[in-house]
């Protein structure tokens, strides 16, 4: 038996915010969440602002999310967007917008008292919906437009954790791969890296079924087509766009199986050395593959045009820069955080602690 289950409309190509407004406007008072720069530099700012002047909704610009949204930030947030009365959200930006907007959905409709305390959030479960939400993606690599879930940063537990809810699916997605132009090129690759391994982790997950692996190899084979262009960095529109789209298909694939220890370790990485996203995966995602079933790894790499798993670790080695040097007592520590994840359960085989402390120390040292 498997489900499958993906709410958000997408819509795919140039210009499509403008020429969409009716799947835009979803609400009569708008606020749009967005980076410090994605929503300006991307022009996705400039074009929700020309839509929603023309059609007199009023709206408030949100534009504080750092990279990986804190939870205090968001609650923040939540009482900014009630200030502001607004019933619906536009997000544009990278994945911490899109996370950012669906927590701050929650806390908008939901206020923190003593009935919903702060951590509440990762219950998935709220008294009132969340403010509804439509997204605009200015990186290739989350998906975060096509799923349910939303990262966080906990400093309490020294690690990011995320939650889960259906009514966090934003109601349409709007992927223009002009948007994605102005990306610098590290962080080009950084994300097309994480898309790529939502797409693996996804394929070789526990949970994968027919309609996910179906996706996942897709999705592999459009990346594939553009390895080149990222290690040259001569993405043009047409990559741009075909980027977008996988990175939604990976979405769309860890919507229905969830990600592996790959995430869940890259996790500290992130946490600890602030290391992006897309790039800590990438720098766990060979060790990781070294231990699953030859057939579904090859599957893979055939799917991306890679002759072999060494040759994955060399391209991710040319795309990937080392931004630090590791040691063991803090891979030791990362371990004792990391092994608690529940996708650790999502592997295909089993995790202990010993074996995510081989897997950090072939990975990094
Ligand atoms: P990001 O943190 O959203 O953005 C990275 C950087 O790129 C930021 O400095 C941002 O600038 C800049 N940027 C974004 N779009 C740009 C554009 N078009 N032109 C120029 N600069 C641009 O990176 P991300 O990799 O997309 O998202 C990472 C976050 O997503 C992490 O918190 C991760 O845990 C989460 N995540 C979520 C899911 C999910 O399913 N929800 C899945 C995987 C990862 P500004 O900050 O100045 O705007
Ligand atoms: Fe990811």
């Amino acid at each position: 038996m498997f489900k499958f289950h993906m709410p958000t409309k997408v819509i795919v190509g140039e210009n499509c915010v403008t020429t969409n407004p009716q799947e835009l406007i979803i609400g009569t008072r708008a606020l749009i969440v967005t980076g410090k720069s994605s929503g300006k530099k991307s022009g996705a700012l400039d074009d929700v602002i020309s839509v929603l002047e023309n059609e007199k909704i009023p709206y408030h610009v949100y534009d504080k999310v750092e990279n990986n949204p804190e939870i205090n930030d968001m609650i923040k947030g939540g009482i900014f967007a009630r200030e502001c009365q607004a019933d619906f959200i536009i997000s544009i930006g990278g994945g911490s917008p899109m996370d950012a907007a669906k927590a701050i959905g929650v806390y908008a409709t939901n206020e923190v008292n003593e009935g919903f305390q702060p951590y509440d959030i990762f219950t998935g479960k709220y008294k009132n919906k969340p403010l509804p939400m439509v997204a605009i993606p200015t990186t290739s690599g989350t998906g975060s437009e096509v799923t349910p879930y939303s990262i966080l940063t906990l400093h309490k537990e020294k690690t990011k954790r995320s939650f889960s809810c259906v009514d966090c699916f934003f109601k349409t997605a709007f992927l223009d791969g002009r948007y994605t132009i102005s990306l610098p090129l590290q962080v080009a690759r950084n994300t097309a890296v994480d898309a790529m391994c939502h797409l693996i982790e996804g394929y070789t997950n526990k949970k994968a079924s027919p309609s996910s692996d179906y996706m996942a190899l897709e999705g592999l084979r459009i990346i594939g087509k553009h390895l080149n262009a990222l290690e040259n960095g001569n993405l043009d529109i047409n990559a741009c766009t075909e980027l977008l789209w996988a990175s939604s298909l990976g979405g769309i694939v860890i919507s229905q199986t969830g990600t592996t220890i790959v995430h869940s370790m890259g996790y500290a990485l992130t946490y600890f050395c602030d290391i992006p996203h897309g790039m800590a995966n990438g720098y766990l995602v060979y060790e990781y593959l070294k231990r699953v079933d030859s057939v579904r790894v090859s599957n893979c790499l055939c799917a991306l045009g890679i002759k072999s798993l060494e040759n994955f670790k060399e391209y991710l080695k040319k795309i990937l820069p080392r931004v630090r040097n590791f040691n063991e007592k803090e891979i030791i520590d990362w371990s004792e955080i990391s092994i608690k994840a529940r996708n650790v359960a999502s592997c295909p085989y089993e995790v202990t602690r010993e074996m995510e402390i081989e897997i950090y120390k072939s990975s990094l040292m």
